[in-house]
Parts: C-alpha cells; sequence; structure tokens
C-alpha cells in the first residue's frame, strides 16, 4: 500500500488559498482527478481540485491527454510521480505559481462529467449490516444466506447510465405486483430508494486468465468517489428472482464527479479483522498487509433537501452519519482479488460499487428501506415531512471524507441527485 511522502505532510499549504481554508474537501493533501468542460468547448478535460479551483492539467503541461482512462492506466509510479509534481507546483512558495495561475478555473463556472468512461461496473454486497437488514425484511429466521461470509457477493451492473452528482433522475416505471394481488401491474414506481455506496475506480488492468493477488490488488485500484444506486424497490421485488436485480437499478446511478486516489487515502488507512466467531477470508482473500491497513476510515453522511425544504430556504437534513470500516465486510483490495481470481480482466476506469454501506445501527443505514423498515415505519424529518421512500422533487445528497490526528482532512465533495417524475 502507498507509503506516506511529502504530499501528505500536513504542513504543506498551497498558494491557492481557498485550498487552506479549514474543512475544505479539496487541501493540497487531496489532488482528486475529475474531467470537466468550460462554455463554449463541450469536450471534457482533465483537472485536479484545489480549494474551489481546478488545476487543468494540459494547461499546466503536466500531461497530453484529455483521455482519463489513458493517465488511469499508468503505472501507479507514474501515477505518484504525477501527484508528487501536482503537489510541488501548487504548494505555497513554488516557482510555478506564476505559469499556473493561468491553468486554474473557477470550480462554480464548469460542468463537470463521469469523471472517465466506465467500460465496466460490478455492484458489491459489502455491508452485512445491509446484508442483514434487507435479508431480514425477506427472510426473517434466515437473514443472512450462508455464502455471505465467505464470498464478496456481486452482480455486473450497467454501465452507460451512470450519471455524474447534478443529474436529474427521472423516477422509472415498470412492472410490479403487490404480495396480495393475483397478477402483476404497469406503471411509475413507487418505491424509489437510494444506496449509499462508493465506487472504486481500477486504474491498470489485468490480462484476461491472469488473476490480482490480494498484494497486488491496490496497485490496480486508481482511487474512490461517492456512488448512490438507485433503487427502485417495488420493481425489484417483483423481478430479482432467479438472475437478480435488472430494471430496478440500470436507470441511473450517480457518481460525484472528483476520484480521491489511493495515494491521497494513504494517511486513513486502518486494520481490517473479522468479528469474533466469524470465519477468517479463505487465503486468496487474505494477507498481512490487507489485515493491518485493509480498510479505509471515511465517515459517510446521507442528506436529504425535499421540495417543501427547498421551497422554506431549508439546508438539506441528515438521514444518517456512519463509517466505512464499520459497514464493509471486505475491503477493496478483496473486492479486487476476488473479481479476478477466475480470470476476470479489469480495465482501466472499471468502476467496482461498495453495495449499500449500512452500519451495525440504523442512524448509519444506507438506504430508505432500512430506515423505513420496507416502508412500514415512515421516517420524520426535521420539518415534520415524513418518507418512506422518495419522492419527487427530493434531493439526495452524499458526502464522506477522511479526517484523523496528525492528518490534513480530504473529502470527497458530494454525490447529488433530485427526484424528478
Ligand atoms: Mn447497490
Amino acid at each position: 500500500m502507498t507509503a506516506l511522502d511529502i504530499t501528505h505532510d500536513p504542513k504543506r499549504t498551497s498558494w491557492v488559498a481557498s485550498a487552506n481554508v479549514a474543512g475544505c474537501d479539496f487541501p493540497i493533501q487531496n489532488l482528486p482527478f475529475g474531467t470537466y468542460s468550460r462554455a463554449p468547448r463541450p469536450h471534457p478535460r482533465i483537472g485536479v481540485a484545489i480549494g474551489d479551483k481546478i488545476l487543468d492539467l494540459r494547461m499546466a503541461k503536466l500531461i497530453d491527454t484529455d483521455d482519463m482512462n489513458v493517465l488511469m492506466a499508468a503505472t501507479p509510479e507514474e501515477r505518484r510521480a504525477l501527484r508528487l509534481r501536482i503537489s510541488e507546483g501548487l504548494a505555497s512558495g513554488s516557482a510555478l505559481q506564476a505559469a499556473w495561475e493561468s491553468a486554474l478555473v473557477d470550480h462554480s463556472a464548469v460542468t463537470m462529467h463521469v469523471p472517465c468512461h466506465v467500460g465496466d461496473y460490478t455492484d458489491f454486497y459489502t455491508s452485512v449490516h445491509h446484508a442483514t437488514n434487507i435479508g431480514r425484511q425477506f427472510r426473517p429466521d434466515n437473514p443472512l444466506l450462508p455464502n455471505y461470509k465467505w464470498v464478496p457477493i456481486g452482480y455486473h451492473g450497467r454501465a452507460s447510465s451512470i450519471i455524474v452528482s447534478g443529474t436529474p433522475v427521472k423516477r422509472p416505471q415498470g412492472q410490479t405486483k403487490a404480495p396480495d394481488a393475483a397478477e402483476p401491474s404497469f406503471g411509475p414506481c413507487k418505491r424509489l430508494d437510494y444506496e449509499l455506496e462508493l465506487a472504486w475506480f481500477i486504474g491498470q488492468g489485468n490480462a484476461l486468465g491472469a488473476p490480482v493477488g490480494i498484494d497486488a490488488a491496490e496497485q490496480h485500484l486508481f482511487g474512490v468517489a461517492l456512488f448512490n444506486d438507485w433503487s427502485a424497490r417495488d420493481i425489484q421485488a417483483w423481478e430479482y428472482q432467479p438472475l437478480g436485480p435488472f430494471l430496478s437499478k440500470n436507470f441511473g446511478s450517480t457518481v460525484s464527479p472528483w476520484i480521491v486516489t489511493m495515494e491521497a487515502l494513504a494517511p486513513f488507512r486502518a486494520p481490517f479483522t473479522r468479528p469474533e466467531g466469524d470465519p477468517q477470508p479463505l487465503p486468496y482473500l487474505d494477507s498481512a498487509d490487507n489485515r493491518a491497513q485493509g480498510h479505509v476510515d471515511m465517515t459517510l453522511e446521507v442528506l436529504i433537501q425535499t421540495a417543501k425544504m427547498r421551497a422554506d430556504g431549508q439546508a438539506p437534513a441528515r438521514l444518517t452519519l456512519g463509517k466505512l470500516k464499520d459497514a464493509a465486510y471486505w475491503t477493496p483490495a478483496q473486492l479486487v482479488a476476488h473479481h479476478t481470481v477466475n480470470g476476470c480482466n479489469l480495465q482501466a476506469g472499471d468502476l467496482l460499487g461498495s453495495g449499500t454501506l449500512s452500519g451495525p445501527t440504523m442512524d448509519a443505514a444506507g438506504s430508505f428501506t432500512e430506515l423505513s423498515v420496507g416502508g412500514k415505519q415512515p421516517f420524520t424529518l426535521p420539518n415534520g415531512e415524513q418518507r418512506t421512500f422518495l419522492q419527487d422533487g427530493d434531493t439526495l445528497i452524499l458526502r464522506g471524507w477522511c479526517e484523523r490526528e496528525g492528518a490534513v482532512r480530504i473529502g470527497l465533495g458530494e454525490a447529488s441527485g433530485t427526484v424528478v417524475a
């Protein structure tokens, strides 16, 4: 895993003043990658977020491509070298300040895009608490299936409908069948839900037939963003057997625009442990390094702003707040090792969804179906409004950040989307 270096030095500040403000998501220790465009040019370019600005990497003469997937496919050594050059150039006192000031763009003046071309998207199911909560709704006596603690469960999702934060989400239509109805009916989804997830992005790929061992797994990970896997629970309940979710999931998945790199996460790594009495991972999912620091200490927050809250000038209200390492039963390295163990080839830009990241308690649940116990117990918002599922006009916002004593806090920005009829 990535060692700490000068780019993580908490004493380092930037000549971009907004990056030095306490609580900023994008201090000089972060340097996440994204793609943006600015009128009148519609063509996306690669930038790095620094405070409330974006450093255009081509204008700063750091790269000669606009293709994020090319940058993601670089070797870890090349990536670390690029990060070092960006950090040195943006650091207070850098001789490059005069040259790079003209390569800065106001974040507020641009359109952000899905950060890379996502060729393939896999969604995992890494929260044992989410799996148990959902399982209990379907099988009260036997919520967790016997394979759960051995196999990182996942399915292949659809990449074409991944959308960037801020894109409206159209309520899907589909077939549903109420438990007491004789036949299904067709119409708009009545149980539209969100899923609090992370998107782990693949950097360097692997050849077909060449599994990635767990100790090399992080060399193939580029970084992480926030991910909302919008879900139509009523469509899902009727369609999911026997082959799993289909149209209940592929009408839109929102990703945040900035990929926070594995290098930026280095100060926030945490041990991976199994609860007492749970099986240890099979050898191909286990290593000393993964046990020592396979997890990431990250805080995740979900907020909602209803149409009424917006009209009344009220800020978004928190639904839940939790810790990634309390939610995820598998580490990102284990997901890569498992995904490739059969020889499956991953490619730069592939997206591995974490699955809904619910913590052990309901104040850290990652979906409305958990907060409302399958729609049975309405969830009351601070202004008195109630929700079992999302209504038209609701804006759902995911946020995430890492903080630790002795390190500068970094954030993932946000993934937001508003439901429209
Ligand atoms: Mn999901």
